[in-house]
């Protein structure tokens, strides 16, 4: 049997009517950039995370530089924000001149809590949390500690569309929450598509304007913006996976679930939630020493894997003036070494699922 590690097709013929139906509607309305399906969609993804205000973008990395930018963290300003994040975090800081701190990861991926203080300084201006492979952080103590030293908090939530903590969601926590809706992600456009929820009126006004070239009004700009706008053909669509966004991470949920209770191998271990934590399985991520041998395993037996991800931030050759070195963050340095993400897309087959989970085991 052959498994990819990830397939958009199995989710876009589920729905293939709705999308087809939608699609056409845009093509045939006249109207194809800031139009009603934005402002839809806009509308339905503030309800959905319970924020007060959403304003799309280009992409999950506009929605982060931009942010920054917008809360006014540039030159001079630290970051902090953990070692084991996507490379996209850290671009959104030092678009902007900004330098990242990093933070150890906790045993279940996210910003070890314990570690945030020792790394403030008078220049710490923002806590970039990332809820990785969508699992939400523990937002109750980072949330504290954002408000007795007085940062902004912006959350990185590109794998966590709908993951919770204490029941609250993930991006409704500070200052500004930052969405990617490339195909991959869990509510996935068929392109490259992005936004912010923020509950401040101003703030979500100053993105409105940001994104369409400072201007407010037309031909009178008040700002250097960018052109970070939404198209209305990707905003229709995302309407329709956002209409079924519940059903979805349900389907994702029951396969995280099978692969929890049947995975059973000495040799690594399951991914572990953090408590009052719910996760919409992005990713499902085990660890294991012998991960390449384990990959090359799963590789012969035609399952596709993929790490995410094998060179952290701090080691990347982009960062290289940042000055880490191989040892300077040893656990996240570890878990670039260990962690592997298994097959896990929705439409994915109950035989599949056996599939992955006997080779695992006979591993
Ligand atoms: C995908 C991703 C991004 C970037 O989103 P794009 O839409 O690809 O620009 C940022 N952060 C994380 C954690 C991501 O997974």
């Amino acid at each position: 049997m052959e498994i990819m590690p990830n397939r958009m097709d199995r989710g876009f013929f589920k729905y293939q009517n709705e999308f087809e139906a939608k699609a056409l509607e845009v093509l045939r309305s006249g109207w194809y950039v800031l139009g009603k399906e934005v402002k839809s969609f806009e509308e339905e993804f503030a309800a959905f995370t319970g924020a007060k205000y959403c304003v799309s973008l280009a992409s999950g990395l506009d929605a982060l530089w931009i942010a920054f930018r917008i809360l006014g963290i540039g030159a001079g300003d630290e970051v902090i924000v953990q070692g084991n994040t996507y490379i996209a975090s850290i671009m959104g800081i030092t678009i902007n001149g900004a330098t990242p701190v990093f933070v150890e990861p906790d045993e279940s991926f996210g910003i070890d809590t314990e570690k945030i203080e020792e790394k403030i300084t008078s220049r710490t201006k923002a806590v970039l949390v990332v809820h990785l492979y969508g699992m939400a952080s523990r937002m109750d103590k980072i949330v504290q500690i954002c408000q007795k030293h007085n940062l902004r908090l912006v959350e990185d939530c590109a794998q966590a569309h709908g993951a919770c903590f204490e029941g609250k969601m993930t991006g409704t926590f500070g200052d500004v929450g930052c969405f990617s809706f490339y195909p991959s992600k869990n509510l996935g456009a068929f392109g490259d598509a992005g936004a912010v929820v923020v509950n401040d009126e101003q703030l979500a006004k100053d993105f409105r304007i940001f994104r369409n070239y400072g201007s407010e009004k037309r031909y009178y700009n008040k700002t250097v913006g960018a052109n970070s706008r939404l198209d209305e053909i990707q905003a229709g669509l995302l309407r329709v996976r956002l209409s079924h966004i519940q059903e979805l991470t349900e389907e994702k949920n029951m396969i995280a679930a099978r692969y929890s209770t049947e995975i059973q191998n000495s040799k690594f271990s399951l991914p572990l939630l953090v408590k009052g934590a719910t996760c919409v399985w992005h990713q499902y991520v085990i660890r294991c020493h012998k991960r390449d041998d384990l990959m090359n395993y799963l590789n012969e037996k035609g399952i596709g894997t993929i790490i995410h991800y094998p060179i952290p931030p701090h080691l990347s050759e982009a960062y290289q003036y940042l000055g880490y070195k191989h040892g300077s963050l040893p656990i996240t340095e570890n878990f670039a070494d260990t962690v592997l993400s298994m097959p896990m897309y929705n439409g994915m087959k109950t035989e599949e699922q056996s599939y992955v989970i006997d080779a695992l085991n006979s591993f």
